[in-house]
């Protein structure tokens, strides 16, 4: 089955701005000297199927260690991140071949990252190094 084949739902898309001081907190969580102001993802975008409740959510940065999950933030409607949450990444994989990773946190609502359309992918964003694989 080709991708092309495959139905896609829409991703949200929701944009929101991390505020400094949890930019500079999310750089706490990482061992020290393992990670960089660069690596912390400030832009973010809610990267959830889209969806009409419930918060959006976006990945803030990635933690070394292929157990160690990563850093996400979450959003009200109108609001603004507040807190950050370290999250162990969704263990489903996609169909094969190619079982592509599941890019999202464990327990994720909606579907996960294969199965969405990132058609936002073309507007200029940058995005972390998760999300800038799946988006190439
Ligand atoms: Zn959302
Ligand atoms: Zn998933």
């Amino acid at each position: 089955m080709t991708q092309a084949e495959r139905h896609l739902f829409p991703v949200c898309g929701h944009r929101a701005h991390l505020p400094d001081e949890l930019a500079a907190q999310a750089l706490t969580f990482a061992a020290p000297g393992a990670a960089e102001p660069d690596d912390v993802q400030d832009q973010l975008r809610c990267t959830l199927q889209a969806h009409v409740t419930g918060a959006h959510s976006s990945f803030v940065m990635e933690l070394d260690g292929r157990t160690s999950g990563a850093v996400w933030t979450h959003w009200a409607r109108g609001g603004v991140p507040e807190a950050l949450v370290v999250k162990q990444d969704c263990p489903v994989s996609g169909p094969e071949p190619a079982c592509e990773p599941c890019c999202e946190y464990v327990d994720h609502p909606g579907a996960h990252t294969w199965e969405l359309d990132y058609s936002w992918r073309n507007t200029p964003l940058v995005t972390a190094p998760k999300l800038r694989e799946l988006l190439v």
